[in-house]
């Protein structure tokens, strides 16, 4: 038997919609609906993390029980479980989309742990609630897999995210239209079960904001702020400001780790911006290969890529600036929220600058340093070398011998075309001599430079061709590709002997591949 304790302060504490029934509607003056999930014909563990069965108490045997696939695919309910969908609004690709709410996820309840962790279980996929406007409320095994596994490759990597307990296949088909071109067709459906101490988004405080409901609206971030940040100090105005102030904060720390580790979270949309600063709603997003600042995985904004990887600092800034201004009626005076979007500049300048600290092996930040972190970059991009690789190959090789550095194997890995690696030669020579100049004024001690280095620099990453093939593994039915990739995705930062090839850079086959570089929103 399962063995759960709830505690389920966001329906006991705030206002729930009172109409009960299943239909889509707008839901003014509440934050939340009941929703209880569908139920599905074949539910079936297909994957699981260890570690959040760890957190919640619960061991792999739990895991393998019916009552743990019955229980995570929504088929049933623990006692202490109250279902419901979350109302939230938001802006999407910079234009406000009125009301969204969860349209296919459904809480569960907040599972309290003996260790004092509070976690809310949430099932991706597990059918319609009143927020699910046209939509069928499910998802499709591929996106679903992508979820999983990214929530929990992030977390090994040390970037703030919500997480994955399990995956489930439904057993039943979702038909969607995954190229957006009329072809309709019919896909394996699953669910995810995803955890965190809590889903608020910054569209949940913008939609009572927009309708003027300032009374829900300061009762929701009172809500917050005693429940998710009770270490703030103060009352009023004052701790709002403070709450404020820390949420751009922790938003400046996630958009520097995706910085540093490649990641593009594809739409970042402030329904998908989460008031814990932990990346949330892996969809459309992807891992950049070779280095471009240019680059989007997401086909729904290839022709304007608003969601680029460079641009993700300015977009999360964006988006702060968009809850501000549903905040501003709990302000006298906007002064406040103008000093915490600039704590969110602060935190972001000082954050990028200990990712080129780390990334380049230097004991501590000197003027100029951001410059040759950006021209390094520059070349990157230039010559198309792979970031992963690249940084990796820098972590290891010997400070005093840099000189013929990048005719060594691991760097001639890491370039994606042959021509233009010869082409550049001269200017990452340049570049190496800089570099060393710089290092020798820092004498840091080569192996604690090194293990400094690998520690900011992963050798592996969830390439967007790793996850594919797990998919197309699964789709045939084989799930160990899943397991695997999790697996290795455990210990990123270590080389784990006999896995080199999950560390390969991209393989030409999977330049332009559906799923492998473009993915679209259909999931
Ligand atoms: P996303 O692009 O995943 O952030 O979703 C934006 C909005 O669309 C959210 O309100 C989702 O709940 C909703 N949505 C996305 N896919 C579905 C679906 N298959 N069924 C119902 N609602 C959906
Ligand atoms: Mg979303």
């Amino acid at each position: 038997m399962l063995d759960l304790t709830f505690d389920n302060a966001f329906v006991r504490d705030l206002p729930g919609d009172p109409d009960t029934s299943a239909g889509v509607r707008q839901v003014e003056g509440a934050v939340w609906s009941a929703a209880a999930p569908t139920p599905v014909p074949e539910p079936r563990v297909l994957a699981y993390s260890a570690e959040m069965l760890a957190h919640l108490g619960l061991t792999e045997a739990d895991a393998a029980t019916p009552q743990f696939a019955d229980v995570f695919s929504g088929n049933a309910l623990l006692a202490g479980m109250q279902p419901y969908a979350a109302n939230y609004g938001g802006h999407q690709f910079g234009v406000w989309a009125g009301q969204l709410g969860d349209g296919r996820a459904i809480s569960l309840g907040d599972v309290v742990t003996e260790a004092g962790e509070r976690w809310e279980l949430q099932l991706k996929g597990a059918g319609p609630t009143p927020y699910s406007r046209s939509a069928d409320g499910r998802a499709v095994l591929r996106s679903s897999i992508r979820e999983f596994l990214c929530s929990e490759a992030m977390h090994h990597l040390g970037v703030p995210t919500t997480r994955a307990l399990c995956l489930i296949g439904t057993g039943e088909q979702v038909v969607r239209d995954m190229f957006y071109d009329g072809r309709a067709a019919p896909e394996p459906g699953a669910i995810v079960c995803r955890v965190a101490p809590s889903f608020l988004r910054f569209g949940s405080f913008e939609l009572p904001a927009s309708r003027g409901d300032t009374g829900l609206l300061r009762q929701l971030v009172d809500f917050c702020i005693r429940r998710d940040f009770p270490e703030l100090d103060g009352e009023g105005e004052a701790l709002h400001a403070a709450w404020f102030s820390e949420i751009c904060r922790r938003s400046a720390v996630m958009v520097a780790h995706w910085m540093r580790v490649g990641f593009v979270h594809g739409v970042l949309n402030t329904d998908n911006m989460s008031i814990l600063g932990l990346t949330i709603d892996y969809g459309p997003y992807g891992w950049i290969d070779n280095f471009d600042p240019g680059w989007t995985p997401n086909t729904t904004d290839a022709r304007r890529k608003r969601y680029r990887f460079g641009q993700q600092p300015a977009v999360a800034y964006w988006n702060l600036g968009r809850l501000a201004g549903a905040l501003a009626p709990l302000f006298g005076d906007p002064a406040p929220l103008q000093a915490g979007l600039q704590a969110y500049v602060d935190a972001y300048n000082a954050a990028d600058r200990d990712n080129t600290v780390r990334k380049l092996g230097l004991a501590a930040y000197r003027v100029g340093d951001s410059a040759l972190m950006q021209s390094l970059q520059e070349l990157l991009a230039e010559a198309e070398v792979d970031m992963t690789l690249f940084f990796r190959a820098l972590s290891d090789c010997d400070p005093d011998a840099l000189d013929g550095a990048m005719d060594s194997a691991a760097f001639i890995d890491a370039f994606y075309d042959a021509d233009k690696r010869v082409a550049s030669a001269a200017a990452f020579r340049d570049w190496m001599k800089f570099y060393q100049v710089r290092l020798t004024a820092d004498r840091l001690d080569p192996e604690q430079r090194r293990r400094i280095m690998r520690a900011a620099n992963p050798r592996y990453v969830l390439r967007n061709y790793l996850a594919q093939q797990a998919i197309d593994r699964a789709t045939r039915g084989d799930m160990d590709g899943i397991t695997e990739l999790l697996e290795v995705m455990r210990r990123p930062y270590e080389d784990q002997p006999g896995r080199e090839p999950f560390a390969a850079r991209r393989p030409d086959w999977a330049r332009d591949k559906a799923g492998c570089s473009m993915l679209s929103c259909s999931s």
